[in-house]
Formats: C-alpha cells, sequence, structure tokens
C-alpha cells in the first residue's frame, strides 16, 4: 500500500476479536486528507469497533494503523495512547461537560496559550454560534450541542475527526439541517473525517466517500452514485439502497430474463442476477403482457407498484407519484440500463 503525504489516514490488516468472535477482520483502508468518509453496515458489522481502534481505545490484535502519516500501532501491536493520535471524537450524545459553558468546553482539549481564546472564538463562528460563548450546554438545542461537540473537537486541529453516529439523537426534520451544516463546517477547516452510520441516505447524502463494512470486513469504498449504481458484491447491492435481482442468462452483455433482453455494464456468461434498482423500471400499461401489477402504495414523494412476472416472481418498481395504474393492470416492464450482473 502506498502511503503519501495527502493520505490523514492509513489502516493495514486490521484485526480485532472477542473471544471467537472476529468483530474486525483484516481491515485495508485509506482516507485522503480533507475527505469525508461514511462507514455504513448493517448492525453488529464492527463499525464502532473499527472506529475505537482507529481512536485508539481498544487495541488490536493485528494490523496497522497510521494517522496523518505517524504510526499510532504498527507491527508489533504497542499503541500511542488516544490522547496523542491527534484525532477528534464526536460522540452520539454529544457529551458535552455539562458543568462547563460552550466556550470552555471548545476550549477543554487546548493548550493553555495567547491564542486559545481567539481559537475558541474561531471555532464558534465556524459553527454559527459566535454568541453562545457563556451559555450552559443544557441551553442549547441538540442540533447546537452537538455543533458544540464538533467545534470542541475540531479546536486542536486534529489529523482526523471521528463521528459515531453523529446525527441520531436529532429528529428527522433536524438531522436534514444539521447533517449539511456540519459537512460544510468540515469543509471549512478543511478536516478529514471519518463517521460512523446505519442511515444509507445520510451516507449516500453528505459523504465524499462511503465504506461499506459487512461481518468485520469492509467490502467496497466508493463515491456514493458508484457505490449505487455499481455495487462490488451482491452483498454491497442488497444492503445499500432498495435492489430487484432478477435471474437471468447472460450471453456477453445481453442478459436473457422474464423481463426480455436486458442490456449489462459487463460481459457475463451464463447464469446471474442482475441488479434493477426500483427507480429504474418503467411501467407501460400493455392488456397483452403476462406482467401484471399485484400491490400499489402510495408514499407522496413517489409511488411503489409490485409487478407480478410472467414466471411468478415479483419486481418492485418506484414510479413518479402521478402514475396511477391500479393494480390488476397488465403492464409492460422496461428497465434503464445498462445494468450491473452478478455470477449466480
Ligand atoms: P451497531 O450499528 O449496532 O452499533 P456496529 O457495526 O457498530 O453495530 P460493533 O459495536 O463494532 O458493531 O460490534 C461488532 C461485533 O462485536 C458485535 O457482534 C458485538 O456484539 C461485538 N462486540 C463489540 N464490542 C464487544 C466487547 N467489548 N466484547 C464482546 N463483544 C463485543
Amino acid at each position: 500500500m502506498i502511503t503519501t503525504d495527502t493520505t490523514a489516514l492509513t489502516i493495514q490488516r486490521l484485526s480485532r476479536r472477542y473471544g471467537s468472535l472476529i468483530a474486525v477482520r483484516d481491515v485495508n483502508l485509506e482516507l485522503e486528507a480533507g475527505k469525508f468518509m461514511a462507514l455504513l453496515g448493517p448492525s453488529g458489522c464492527g463499525k464502532t469497533t473499527l472506529l475505537r481502534l482507529i481512536a485508539g481505545f481498544e487495541q488490536p490484535d493485528n494490523g496497522v494503523i497510521m494517522i496523518g502519516g505517524r504510526t499510532v500501532v504498527g507491527p508489533c501491536g504497542a499503541g500511542i495512547p488516544p490522547e496523542q493520535r491527534r484525532v477528534g471524537m464526536v460522540f452520539q450524545d454529544y457529551a458535552l461537560f455539562p458543568h462547563l459553558s460552550v466556550a470552555q468546553n471548545v476550549a477543554y482539549g487546548l493548550p493553555r496559550s495567547p491564542d486559545r481564546e481567539a481559537r475558541v472564538q474561531e471555532l464558534l463562528t465556524l459553527v454559527g454560534l459566535a454568541d453562545a460563548g457563556r451559555r450552559m450546554p443544557h441551553e442549547l438545542s441538540g442540533g447546537q450541542q452537538q455543533r458544540v461537540a464538533l467545534a470542541r473537537a475540531l479546536a486542536p486541529r486534529p489529523a482526523l475527526i471521528l463521528l459515531d453516529e453523529p446525527f441520531s439523537n436529532l429528529d428527522a426534520g433536524l438531522r436534514l439541517a444539521v447533517r449539511n451544516e456540519v459537512r460544510q463546517i468540515l469543509r471549512r477547516e478543511g478536516a478529514t473525517a471519518l463517521f460512523v452510520t446505519h442511515d444509507q441516505e445520510e451516507a449516500l447524502s453528505i459523504a465524499d466517500l462511503v465504506g461499506v463494512m459487512i461481518g468485520g470486513q469492509i467490502v467496497q469504498v466508493a463515491p456514493p452514485r458508484e457505490l449505487y449504481e455499481r455495487p462490488a458484491t451482491r452483498a454491497v447491492a442488497a444492503f445499500v439502497g432498495e435492489t430487484n435481482f432478477v435471474p437471468a442468462e447472460a450471453h456477453g452483455s445481453v442478459a436473457q430474463s422474464p423481463l426480455g433482453p436486458l442490456p449489462l455494464l459487463t460481459p457475463h456468461h451464463g447464469p446471474v442476477q442482475v441488479m434493477i434498482r426500483p427507480e429504474a423500471i418503467e411501467l407501460t400499461v400493455d392488456e397483452d403482457s403476462p406482467h401484471q401489477i399485484v400491490e400499489r402504495n402510495y408514499f407522496g414523494a413517489n409511488v411503489r407498484c409490485d409487478v407480478r412476472l410472467s414466471d411468478g416472481s415479483l419486481i418492485s418498481a418506484r414510479l413518479a407519484p402521478w402514475h396511477d395504474v391500479p393494480p390488476g393492470s397488465r403492464v409492460r416492464v422496461s428497465a434503464r440500463g445498462p445494468l450491473v450482473a452478478f455470477a449466480d
């Protein structure tokens, strides 16, 4: 693995066991300085353990961790303690000191120096709380407390910010606003950040890169659109977003399926499962079609239609909300390609 000056985090062959359970398995990861990466995965896949290993709250059984070009866990296992790793942490519950003012919270990790007060004010301005320095944490809303936690983590200019489910305590309306704010603040500060989430929409909408973790391993790291449109494995395709898998027989760049011939992104041969996202499907009313709508759910922003195909299998389509073809209608089904296929 080649590590350059612009690499903020390098992880090589990192593993952590708890008894017979391997929580983190042979993980390799690189994060370029200034990037915002989401670590996404189902519950129990090892996201928090990986974050705690990076922060130094857990010791790995194997592997190397480098932060800001410095080895903090070497091949012999001995690690640099958490407070010397130049890592800032933002927790789910913000973990502000309740007896300290907002400004004192932000100043907490800063060494005493003539610049200290100016840096605190700079951070409070950055997070939009320039006038809130004297207030106490309990006097702030959840979103404001989150911004103070971020300011506190950023204050000592860490090489890396780690955020553990940072938005999960906020209600849905506030979450959208706060996560955009957090992204903007991190950008303005030029910070490098890794955040753990199990919220796919959150990961896809604000991260520069998304790493998908399944069963203790990182199975793909990619920009959000690439991850969604070109998942590396069937497991990633199934975990990230809604999808249909249509059985087909591939002959090079085309696969024969119950929907007819489907264009493939990369050539395959033999039995495959073709991934078709529900929003890539179009339905056209056709009384002669063997396919039939069997269920329709209206969601406001879109309509989901379940269609029973001629071979008895079901496929789901997401259509614009003005499509009001009722259940029982016969429809032609077409999919926008080219499509990703996985060998069966
Ligand atoms: P969630 O999204 O639910 O928080 P996660 O992806 O963060 O899950 P981890 O908390 O990292 O997953 O846990 C990974 C696995 O390791 C789980 O099976 C968990 O039960 C186990 N585990 C974590 N910490 C410990 C521990 N201290 N002792 C024993 N097992 C642990």
